[in-house]
């Protein structure tokens, strides 16, 4: 079932297939990238894939930091953008310039301009705000969307592979799948083209 009216938000080039929110080209891309168990691709087949789950999960997550920290200063960007133009009811209790300000530390923490120790600081009291002891492994909250931005590479390096699956986790809401699109394609352009142009994606390329 062909839905001529929707372009694929990953490619921007086909029509999307219901019930996938993607064209077949790029369907066909994730099915041959990933190592799937027939249950996973089971499910897949019979309620579709989302965009924003190919972008973040099979696109812009597969792309490794490097020692500089250069991917992840980009995904901090990413994120103080997000911040801006998420709804601020996420983060309870902060005040708009809190939640500003805190984001800008954390450009400036992993762009080096301060210090791990004001870092730990600064992300103590903004726990304190939002009233989060603790970060739940399981069970992801909107509030920890913004915490997550200071947290040292030590505090999440079983998941750091796994960044853009996690803090889209922490505000799964449908209402905003449109605005991840749309900054996923502001700051990500080139990867994202780079996978679309890609016609060897298969599993063997992932090592
Ligand atoms: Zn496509």
């Amino acid at each position: 079932m062909e839905n001529v009216d929707k372009i694929c938000p990953i490619c921007r080039k086909h029509s999307i297939t219901l019930p996938n929110g993607v064209c077949p080209v790029c369907y066909d891309k994730v099915k041959t990238q990933a190592d799937w168990n027939t249950t996973e691709w089971g499910k897949i087949e019979n309620h579709g894939i989302d965009a924003i789950i190919v972008l973040a999960k099979y696109i812009l997550d597969e792309i490794e930091d490097d020692d500089q920290h250069q991917w992840h200063q980009r995904r901090i960007c990413f994120m103080q953008d997000m911040v801006e133009h998420l709804d601020k009811q996420y983060f309870p209790n902060a005040t708009i310039q809190q939640i500003n300000d805190f984001a800008h530390s954390a450009v400036d923490f992993w762009k080096g301009k301060i210090t791990s120790q004001e870092a730990t600081e600064q992300l103590q009291s903004m726990r304190k705000v939002l009233q989060k002891d603790i970060m739940k492994l399981s069970d992801w909250e909107p509030k920890d969307f913004l915490l997550w931005m200071m947290m040292p590479k030590d505090d999440f390096d079983w998941m750091w592979d796994q960044w853009f699956e996690c803090i889209h986790a922490c505000i799964p809401d449908k209402c905003n799948d449109e605005l991840w699109i749309r900054m996923f394609h502001k700051h990500f352009p080139n990867e994202i083209k780079a996978w679309v142009d890609n016609n060897n994606n298969d599993a063997t390329n992932k090592a």
